[in-house]
């Protein structure tokens, strides 16, 4: 499998560590139900076949964070983007809607 880093270009995937996944919110550790938030954060996943988005670290390569989209079954990368940006406009979102 290789990776398309957005600020270096396509490389092997030994350059990169894998940290989870890229679809679930940190809970806040200071919110009055955060022990019954971080039990759902840490093993309530639903595992589903097809798209996954994953969270990636180019170790070997600029330090980059990024959101990976990939399908489980096939291993096939539709997206990858810096997790900054995907931060940037989920924070967006957010704001609109409060
Ligand atoms: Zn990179």
């Amino acid at each position: 499998m290789r990776i398309n880093c957005p600020c270096c270009g396509e490389r092997g995937l030994d350059e990169f560590v894998y940290h989870g996944d890229a679809s679930v919110t940190r809970p806040d550790a200071l919110a009055p139900d955060a022990m019954n938030d971080f039990v759902k954060y840490v093993y309530e996943r639903t595992n589903t076949p097809g798209l996954h988005r994953e969270l990636w670290f180019h170790a070997a390569g600029c330090h980059a964070w990024l959101v990976v989209t990939r399908g489980i079954a096939t291993h096939a990368i539709t997206s990858v983007e810096l997790a900054r940006e995907v931060a940037r406009k989920r924070d967006l979102v957010t704001e609109e809607n409060a």
